[in-house]
């Protein structure tokens, strides 16, 4: 890969990384929002509609998010210190390159489709 194209996707990285952080506030606020009991106004955050299980739903979905979130972040910091050690665009399991087109929905991708296909999820 050229260094253009490097720069190119470091950039996309680190767009990417702001918007995981900036969902990740979002994601604290429906927390808190799911939490009312944390901020003692009950009146702002409780509709007449919501119930428990609402509630809890949400609390489930936002923790979920969460996870999914800092896993991100962490493959997105990866792959900058890829680009840092020249190895980005590489997959990380067989040493083939990853596509291109693969690289620019996910560019903190660390493995080829193949490789991506034969991981035990
Ligand atoms: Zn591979």
């Amino acid at each position: 890969m050229n260094k253009r194209d490097m720069r190119k996707y470091e950039r996309a990285l680190l767009a990417e990384k702001q918007r995981v952080l900036k969902q990740g506030r979002v994601t604290d606020e429906v927390m808190d929002a799911a939490c009312p009991d944390v901020t003692g106004d009950l009146s702002s955050h409780r509709s007449y509609t919501a119930d428990q299980g609402t509630e809890n739903y949400q609390r489930e979905m936002a923790s979920r998010f969460k996870t999914i979130e800092t896993d991100t972040l962490r493959q997105i910091e990866d792959a900058l210190k890829r680009i840092a050690d020249g190895t980005f665009g590489i997959c990380v399991s067989c040493g083939e390159p990853v596509p291109k087109a693969r690289l620019e929905v996910v560019p903190h991708a660390r493995f080829c489709m193949k490789c991506l296909k034969k991981r035990p999820r």
